[in-house]
């Protein structure tokens, strides 16, 4: 297969298993985003990737060939980490073709992938320049130029971004995603931002405590997440104890509701139900019976906070489809039934 697997990878440091039998596959010019709390083990896995770390378990391939125990500089890699590194007494142009100098690469080589990954960054013209007087979203792009300066097989990026300002980010998130299409290079970007991880991946690989508890599409890890866990990391939503009598009959946090099956033979389930899935309506059968307790408004977003039972549950509607609730308020509380996500208790 061409790409990366990795199967039933294991890193333990004395008796603690930071990452646990990992079994991945990414497909050849694919992008992965490794998303997780701090500490679940993504770092771990990227440094294993990049031969940075040994594991103590399991094997990586590349291509078909078992890289396990290959060294970093014999991978083909092209990584950019958190702390640029990129050598502060050189030129742009000279810390792109750095990598290339040391290689060897004929001089004219050198100048010509410089000027090529110049205009790929949208830096065409600084190669003169020395990196100290540039931005910050500048010398990102300069740090990932000198990582695909060799063309690698495999582009490896861990929290790339986390040191720019909030909208600079989100622009270079959709800068690096274009770029990695234009050139189809298999790319694993290890973040903690969720945002980021859904802006630019094919496939969102959750994890927690050194586990891949999911790996799937944006969409499909938003609308079907696996398990409670990965409903509740990505995105908000509402968790809510369902429970069916012998008939099928559904009660959510102990009220009938109308429309939701938890399937065969479930009894008890827990519910994921998205924001934007709950609507408000007047209090009546096949509602959830509640009562506001507070409304944020955020200009483009409303969210409507409803105490059923005991639990909060949030509605969000946009400014136009408001409801016309306020705080004290009884209300009725519909799931839509064909959105809800039933989850294994
Ligand atoms: P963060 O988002 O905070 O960077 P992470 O998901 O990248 O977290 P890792 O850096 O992979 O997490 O660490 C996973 C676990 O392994 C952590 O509990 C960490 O303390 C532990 N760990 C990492 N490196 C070592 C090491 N060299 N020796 C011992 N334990 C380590």
């Amino acid at each position: 297969m061409s790409g990366l697997a990795l199967n039933n990878v294991t890193k333990e440091f004395g008796t603690f298993t930071a990452v646990n039998n990992v079994d991945l596959t990414v497909p050849h010019g694919t992008f992965v985003c490794m998303l997780g709390p701090s500490g679940c083990g993504k770092t771990t896995l990227l440094r294993m990737i990049a031969g940075l770390d040994l594991p103590t378990g399991g094997a990586i391939r590349l291509d078909g060939d078992d890289i396990t125990r290959v060294p970093t500089h014999k991978r083909n890699l092209g990584m950019v980490f958190q702390s640029l590194a990129l050598f502060p007494h050189l030129t742009v142009g000279e810390n792109i073709a750095y990598p290339l100098r040391i290689r060897s690469a004929p001089k004219e080589d050198q100048k010509k992938r410089v000027d090529e990954l110049l205009s790929m960054i949208h830096l065409s013209g600084y190669a003169d320049r020395p990196v100290s007087k540039l931005s910050g979203g500048q010398r990102q792009r300069v740090a990932i130029a000198r990582a695909l300066s060799i063309s690698p097989k495999l582009f490896l990026l861990d929290e790339p971004l986390s040191a720019l300002d909030a909208k600079l980010r989100e622009a270079m998130q959709v800068e690096l995603r274009q770029l990695q299409q234009k050139l189809g290079i298999t790319t694993i970007v290890v973040t903690h931002d969720q945002r980021e991880a859904m802006t630019m991946a094919d496939t969102v690989v959750v994890m927690n405590r050194g586990e891949i508890r999911q790996a799937a599409s944006p969409i499909e890890i938003y609308r079907r997440p696996a398990d409670t866990f990965v409903a509740d990391f990505i995105g908000s939503t509402n968790l809510l104890e369902a429970e069916a009598d012998s008939a099928g009959r559904v009660t959510v946090l102990g009220q009938p509701v109308a429309g939701i099956s938890l399937g065969p033979n479930i009894s008890k389930a827990t519910l994921s139900v998205r924001p934007e899935d709950v609507h408000l309506t007047a209090p009546g059968d096949g509602a959830l019976s509640g009562t506001v307790t507070f409304v944020r408004d955020l200009g483009g977003t409303i969210e409507t906070f409803v105490d059923v039972a005991g639990r909060q549950i949030i509605a969000v509607s946009t400014p136009r489809a408001r409801p016309d609730v306020s705080v004290g308020q009884p209300v009725g509380v519909v799931l839509l039934p064909d959105v809800c996500v039933v989850l294994a208790k």
